[in-house]
């Protein structure tokens, strides 16, 4: 058996014996940093995408912190079983309650109340992740993510955590780790000073209930094809209103639901 199922990216840095919930530091933790606990059977696929440009300097820069928690060494038996056969029958294995209760036993150690430290299971059942998801995790302490295989988890185990389970869309993945890269990348570039600019994700798709108007650059002119003139009018005021109607008109025609809400909220 390993005796180091957790692994970290970025400045902090933690190994983990399997001592239940004990969590050891070999370097001090930055206070502050945003953290997030993965339990996973494939570490190695973390940062991933997220090791990349400003999620990525932002790790490195002790930011936000990840801390990847290998699930193998928690499984029982000589093969360190993690999974068996559904009950009550059927195709397909599901992940064991008594070993991720193990694991998340020992990520959960020293951790705060839910509201500043939620548990996510990610899962295609789960409520569909959406913007203000991503703003109440980045305004967290930290939070811990599970990553299924498989058919997924023993329900008992999803219960007994009070974990929140999130979809990243109406599909079936193979697992969760793409799932929680997203989650994760669209959580921590909210995290103060991820980004260069603050004022981009105010005005970006979602962030007021609209999607974002469309964007150009240089060249003014493209294989026949103009910049709307307004944009390189210099009239700010101009470029604001075109910007916002076709924002609007976007929305409308894209994604009804999207407008629906907000002609909802006018009336509140
Ligand atoms: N049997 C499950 C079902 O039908 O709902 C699907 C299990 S899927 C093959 C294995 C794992 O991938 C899930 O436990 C979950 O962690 C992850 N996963 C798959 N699709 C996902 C989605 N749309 N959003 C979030 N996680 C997903």
């Amino acid at each position: 058996m390993s005796d180091r199922p957790a692994k970290s990216h970025g400045r902090l840095s933690q190994s983990a014996s399997l001592t239940p919930r004990e969590l050891v530091s070999d370097r001090p933790r930055l206070a502050t940093a945003w953290c997030a606990k993965v339990i996973t059977l494939f570490p190695e696929t973390f940062p991933g995408v997220l090791g990349a440009s400003l999620t990525g300097k932002a790790l490195q820069d002790g930011l936000w912190a990840l801390e990847t928690i290998d699930l193998r060494p928690f499984g029982t038996g000589k093969h360190r079983q993690v999974d068996d056969t559904p009950a009550g029958g059927g195709a397909g294995l599901v992940m064991k309650a008594d070993v991720m209760g193990r694991a998340l036993d020992m990520a959960v150690a020293g951790t705060p109340g839910r509201k500043d430290w939620p548990i996510v299971y990610l899962s295609p059942r789960g409520k569909p992740l959406q913007q203000a998801d991503a703003g109440r995790f980045a305004a967290a302490r930290g939070m811990t993510l599970v990553c299924g295989r498989f058919e997924g988890l023993d329900q008992r185990v999803i219960d007994h955590y009070r974990m929140e389970e999130v979809s990243i869309g109406d599909y079936v993945l193979t697992g969760g780790e793409l799932a929680a890269q997203v989650l994760l990348d669209a959580t921590v570039r909210l995290i103060p000073g991820v980004l260069g600019n603050a004022a981009s994700t105010e005005e970006e798709s979602f962030s007021d209930g609209l999607l974002e108007h469309p964007q150009y650059t240089k060249p003014a002119e493209w294989r026949g094809h103009a910049i709307p003139p307004v944009l390189l009018s210099g009239d700010h005021g101009a470029v604001a209103t075109w910007r916002r109607a076709q924002a609007e008109a976007l929305t409308q025609a894209r994604r009804p639901d999207l407008w629906a809400k907000r002609a909802d909220g006018d009336e509140d």
